[in-house]
């Protein structure tokens, strides 16, 4: 996963997120098939913002690129200074399908800021806050809570298996052995999972 710390210049000076006050995650898409980060600057500074509202967003090829990072963003009217916008580029209105280097690499980050945000109480779409059809009628917000809770099965089971010194690096299990998005990884990771549920009975 390619992380780019973008360098947008915002009009107003940005206010620091603390990241205690972090409740939800937010999900967007960008309405837009193609929407690079820096056009989406542009249409958020021609909204009379300090520029792109977004925390995070998330290209079709995968790129992370850190927008507003921890400040407080524009996104979701009356809970930025409570929530964490991550944006996809596409319209998921329209487009059936988030790509497989897109949808794994949201997940990878809402892993990362799960961890460091304590006070999180969910990850939810745009539409549950504020009147609007975002992140689209196709966004997989299932697929991705599953993704996350194999993610947390994994690593639990890795926790375990390291306990029983039948693994030697959990980083490396915990990097390679993703469940359900690749035969190998999946065959890895149900491995590890099967061999954990073994040792706990
Ligand atoms: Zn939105």
């Amino acid at each position: 996963m390619k992380i780019v710390q973008g360098n947008f210049k915002f009009k107003n000076s940005l206010i620091p997120l603390n990241p205690d006050n972090v409740k939800y995650i937010i999900l967007h898409h960008a309405d837009a098939k193609k929407a690079t980060p820096e056009a989406v600057h542009s249409w958020h500074l021609s909204n009379g913002w300090a520029g792109i509202g977004y925390n995070e967003y998330i290209t079709k090829d995968g790129t992370v690129y850190i927008a507003r990072g921890d400040n407080i963003g524009a996104h979701s009217a009356n809970n930025n200074s409570k929530s964490y916008g991550i944006c996809l580029e596409g319209d998921y209105d329209t487009e059936p399908e988030v790509p497989l280097v897109q949808f794994e690499a949201l997940v990878e980050r809402l892993k990362y800021h799960k961890s460091r945000f304590k006070n999180l109480v969910g990850i939810e779409p745009h539409s549950k806050f504020n009147t609007t059809s975002c992140p689209g009628k196709y966004f997989p917000l299932q697929k991705i809570k599953e993704a996350l809770n194999k993610a947390h099965d994994l690593e639990s089971a890795i926790d375990v298996l390291t306990k029983h010194g039948i693994i030697n690096s959990p980083e490396y299990w915990q990097e390679n052995a993703v469940v359900g998005e690749t035969v190998k990884g999946e065959f890895a990771g149900s491995l590890i999972i099967k061999m954990a549920n073994e040792l706990r009975k």
